[in-house]
């Protein structure tokens, strides 16, 4: 199975990949010039900005917002930042992507720290009580199954079956609790076609870079499409496969690549996109 050349009417980018420091007007300026259709902002950059502003912002220069980077850390530390309750934060979140159009809250889980039982408990309940609020947003989060090397400090949403099961049990009606789909994280995964298949009309987000070999860093070595051996362009065909006609975002993290300033990095990521995602 082959996918559609990709266009640059479907791409966006991950506001990080042109570097963690990079605020959200030098970020929107870079990712509109470069031709893609949309970004992903980070939270702490929309709330540097204020969300009215950022939604203005990204609206101006003509983007979509293929989602909101990135929430739902119920790990035990809760947001590793500042220590806001998870569920509180995941709300604020939401509010944050309704008024900035993001097509989905990213929600990553958080960490399992010491219990992994636990900590898998605390992101169902906090998920459960986010839905109404999110619901009524009309906001939809996606669960995004991290790398299982993550499972411990950062995302125990470790694979796609796992997101599905608490995406039906959740929400059997599917008004809210969707997936997302990055190439990194679920390259590996044994039942790829089959889970991906499963997600249907649960995709809200789908996520491409690259497995760079030898992998030199367990979270700064993402690399560009076509990079590595994570095959992003056979997760795009099966994602499409199963209706999947959202923005396809370029999320790579590369501290080689943020030497190079915003607007080199953009060209880059558009043109390796194009070429291999
Ligand atoms: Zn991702």
């Amino acid at each position: 199975m082959s996918a559609a050349p990709l266009t640059r009417e479907r791409l966006s980018l991950n506001q990080r990949t042109l570097g963690p420091e990079v605020d959200l007007k030098t970020a929107v300026d870079a990712t509109a010039r470069a031709g893609f259709a949309g970004i992903a902002p980070w939270r702490e950059h929309v709330t540097a900005m204020g969300r009215q502003a950022a939604a203005r912002l990204i609206r101006d220069a003509g983007l979509k917002v293929s989602g909101l980077c990135r929430s739902g850390f119920f790990g035990p530390g809760a947001r590793p930042e500042d220590g806001v309750p998870a569920d509180r934060e995941l709300a604020d979140a939401v509010d944050d992507a309704a008024e900035i159009e993001a097509a989905a809250v990213i929600v990553v889980g958080g960490g399992a720290g010491t219990d992994i039982d636990a900590a898998r408990a605390r992101l169902q309940d906090g998920l459960a009580a986010t839905l109404p609020i999110a619901a009524a947003a009309g906001v939809r989060l996606a669960l995004e199954p991290l790398h299982p090397m993550t499972a411990a400090d950062r995302g125990c949403i470790s694979t796609i079956a796992y997101a599905l099961d608490l995406a039906e049990a959740l929400d059997p009606e599917n008004r809210v609790l969707g997936l997302a789909l990055d190439a990194y994280h679920v390259w590996w995964e044994p039942y790829l076609a089959r889970d991906v298949a499963r997600a249907a009309d649960r995709i809200d987000a789908l996520h491409i870079c690259d497995w760079r070999l030898p992998t030199r860093d367990l979270l700064l070595d993402r690399g560009l499409p076509g990079d590595g051996v994570a095959n992003p362009r056979r997760l795009r065909s099966l994602a499409e496969a199963a209706g999947y006609r959202g923005l396809v975002e370029v999320e790579v993290f590369q501290p080689e690549l943020w030497a190079l300033g915003p607007a080199a990095i953009a060209a880059a990521a558009r043109d390796a996109a194009l070429a291999h995602g």
